[in-house]
C-alpha cells in the first residue's frame, strides 16, 4: 500500500460524517441547517467529485449566530483573561490531536499538497497558543499623568465581530483572525469561503469541545453576496475581519458604510522578488520558486513578479526554467507532490486564461502553459519570461503557479517596476550590499519586506499590506488593536481651577 493510498483510507474514515450530515452551521453551540433548508455542495478539485452538501445560510442564519454572539458577549468579556487563556490553549491542544484529520480534510477541499498542509494546522495551533498567552494582559494600558490629572488608557474588547475567510489556507487563516479575536475578549461569527468550509467546521467543532461557551464562536456557511453580506450589515457586529480580494474589500467597505463597521483587510498582492546581480543567486534562486510555487500559488504572499538585473537574467531564468519543468505536480495526498491541483474550476479558468494573455501581450511561455492531466483543476506550474510590467500578467494578480519574470538594469529600474503595481502586501529583496538594501527597502511601497529571505513569519512582527493590498495589521499587539477600542480615564487630582461661568 503506498502513501497516497493509506492517506485515501484515513481521509474516507474523516468525510464519512460529513458525506452522512452534510456541513451544518454551528449557532449558539447548536448544529443547525439552514434557516431555508437550502444547502449547496462542495466538490474536490481532485477529481470534481461532490464531498458532501453544506448549509447555505442567509440573512436569518446570519441574525439568529448575530444574536448568540450578543447575547454571548458580556461574559465572555468579563471572564478572567487567565481563564480565557485556558480555553485557547485547549483549543490549540485538540488542533494538534486532530492535525491529521484537519490536514487530510484540507487538502482534499482545496488541492494544496499534505506536504504543506500537515504544517498549517499546527500553525493553526500555534496561533492559539501565541494569543491565548496575550489574553491575560490584553486590556493593559498606559499611565500618563499630567499636572492635575492621572491619565490612564485601557481597552475594552469591542463587541461581537464578523470574520469572513477566504478559500486559500482556509484552516490557517481562521485561525489567524479567530484566536485573537477570542483573547481580547470579543464573540464570533465566522462565515468561510463557500468553496472550502470542511475544516471552518472541524475548528469551530474542536473550539466547542474545548470548553468554549455556546454563541461564542458562531460558524455561518454561505455565500459571499448573501451570508457575507449580511454579516458585513447587521447592525450588532461592530467590526468586519476580512481576507480575500481586493475589489470583495471594497465592496464590504460599502456595505459596512451604513453601520460604520470598522474594517480590517488582508487583500491582495502582486509582489516582486528583486534579483540584483551581487545576491546570493542559488538562495535567491531557491526562495523564489518556494514562494510562487508552494500551496499551488494560491498565496496572498506569494512572489510573483521576478525582477531579475539583465547581467544576470539569462543563466538565472535559463537555471529557473530547468527547476520549475521538474516540480512534481500530483495527487494531493501523496507525500511527494508540490503542486496539487487549483481550488475550483471557476479559479483554474481564470488562472489558464492567462496563458493565452500573456501570448497576447508578447511575454514567452518558457515553462508550463498548460493543464496537467485530463480530470480536476491541474495545471502544469508556469513562467513567464521577457514580460514587461505594464503587460496583464504583471499587473494582476493570477492566484495560481504563475510567475512572470521581469529584466531591470539599475536600482531606480528595478524600484520604479517593483512599486509599480496597485497593490503592496510584501516584497523580497536580494542582495549582499547592505546600504543598498537599506536605501531600497526604505523606498519599497509593502507593508512587509524580507531581505534575502523567503517569507518566514514571526507571529509578534505586524502583518498587513499598503496600497490595494489591505488596511490594518495583524501579529503581535495589532491584533489587539483592532479587536479593541481604547478608553481613556483622567481621575483629577482636585487641584486645578474649574472655569466657572455664570458665577460672575
Ligand atoms: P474572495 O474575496 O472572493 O472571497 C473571500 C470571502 O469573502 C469568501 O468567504 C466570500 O464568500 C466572501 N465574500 C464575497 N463577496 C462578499 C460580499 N459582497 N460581502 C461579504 N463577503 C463576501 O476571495 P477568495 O477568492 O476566496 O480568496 C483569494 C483572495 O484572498 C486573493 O486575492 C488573495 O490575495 C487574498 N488573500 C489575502 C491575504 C492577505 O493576508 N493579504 C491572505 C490570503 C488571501
Amino acid at each position: 500500500m503506498t502513501e497516497l493510498d493509506k492517506n485515501l483510507d484515513t481521509l474516507a474514515t474523516h468525510l464519512d460524517r460529513f458525506r452522512a450530515q452534510g456541513i451544518r452551521n454551528l449557532i449558539n453551540g447548536e448544529t443547525l441547517p439552514a434557516a431555508t433548508g437550502a444547502v449547496f455542495e462542495t466538490r474536490s478539485p481532485v477529481d470534481d467529485s461532490v464531498i458532501c452538501t453544506v448549509a447555505k445560510g442567509g440573512a436569518e442564519d446570519i441574525d439568529a449566530a448575530t444574536r448568540a454572539a450578543r447575547q454571548a458577549f458580556p461574559a465572555w468579556r468579563d471572564m478572567a483573561g487567565t481563564e480565557r487563556k485556558k480555553i485557547l490553549h485547549r483549543i490549540a491542544d485538540m488542533i494538534v490531536e486532530r492535525a491529521e484529520e484537519i490536514a487530510l480534510c484540507e487538502c482534499w477541499d482545496t488541492g494544496q499538497a499534505l506536504r504543506f498542509m500537515s504544517k498549517a494546522a499546527l500553525r493553526g495551533a500555534d496561533n492559539f497558543r501565541f494569543f491565548a498567552d496575550r489574553a491575560p494582559g490584553a486590556r493593559d494600558g498606559q499611565t500618563l499623568p499630567s499636572d492635575t490629572l492621572l491619565n490612564v488608557t485601557t481597552r475594552v474588547p469591542i463587541g461581537p465581530v464578523g470574520i469572513i475567510t477566504p478559500w486559500n489556507t482556509p484552516f490557517m487563516l481562521s485561525t489567524w483572525k479567530i484566536a485573537p479575536a477570542l483573547a481580547a475578549g470579543c464573540t464570533v461569527v465566522h462565515k468561510p469561503a463557500e468553496f472550502s468550509p470542511l475544516t471552518a467546521r472541524i475548528l469551530a467543532e474542536i473550539a466547542h469541545e474545548a470548553g468554549l461557551p455556546p454563541g461564542v464562536w458562531n460558524l455561518v456557511n454561505g455565500m459571499g453576496e448573501d451570508a457575507g453580506r449580511a454579516l458585513t450589515e447587521h447592525p450588532a457586529i461592530k467590526a468586519i475581519a476580512f481576507v480575500g480580494e481586493s475589489k470583495t474589500g471594497s465592496m464590504i467597505m460599502k456595505q459596512g458604510a451604513e453601520t460604520l463597521k470598522r474594517v480590517h483587510f488582508e487583500l491582495g498582492g502582486k509582489n516582486p522578488v528583486i534579483v540584483f546581480d551581487d545576491a546570493d543567486l542559488d538562495r535567491a534562486l531557491d526562495a523564489a520558486i518556494f514562494m510562487i510555487y508552494s500551496l499551488n500559488g494560491e498565496r496572498c504572499t506569494s512572489s510573483s513578479r521576478l525582477l531579475v538585473q539583465d547581467s544576470i537574467a539569462e543563466e538565472f531564468e535559463a537555471k529557473l526554467i530547468e527547476r520549475v519543468n521538474n516540480i512534481k505536480v500530483g495527487h494531493p495526498l501523496d507525500p511527494a507532490t508540490e503542486i496539487g491541483p487549483l481550488i475550483h474550476k471557476v479559479h483554474f479558468d481564470k488562472v489558464t486564461s492567462y496563458f493565452e494573455i500573456a501570448k497576447q501581450d508578447g511575454a514567452i511561455v518558457a515553462a508550463g502553459g498548460e493543464r496537467a492531466g485530463a480530470q480536476g483543476w491541474f495545471v502544469r506550474p508556469t513562467l513567464f519570461t521577457g514580460a514587461t510590467n505594464d503587460m496583464r500578467i504583471a499587473q494582476e494578480e493570477i492566484f495560481g503557479p504563475v510567475l512572470t519574470s521581469i529584466r531591470f538594469a539599475t536600482e531606480d529600474e528595478a524600484l520604479r517596476i517593483a512599486n509599480g503595481t496597485e497593490y503592496g502586501l510584501t516584497a523580497y529583496v536580494w542582495t549582499n550590499d547592505l546600504t543598498r538594501a537599506m536605501r531600497f527597502t526604505d523606498r519599497l511601497e509593502a507593508g512587509m519586506i524580507w531581505v534575502n529571505s523567503e517569507n518566514v513569519r514571526h507571529l509578534p512582527t505586524p502583518f498587513g499590506g499598503v496600497k490595494a493590498s489591505g488596511i490594518g495589521r495583524d501579529g503581535g499587539d495589532w491584533s489587539f488593536e483592532f479587536y479593541m477600542e481604547q478608553k481613556h480615564i483622567g481621575f483629577a487630582t482636585g487641584h486645578h481651577r474649574i472655569p466657572k461661568l455664570g458665577a460672575s
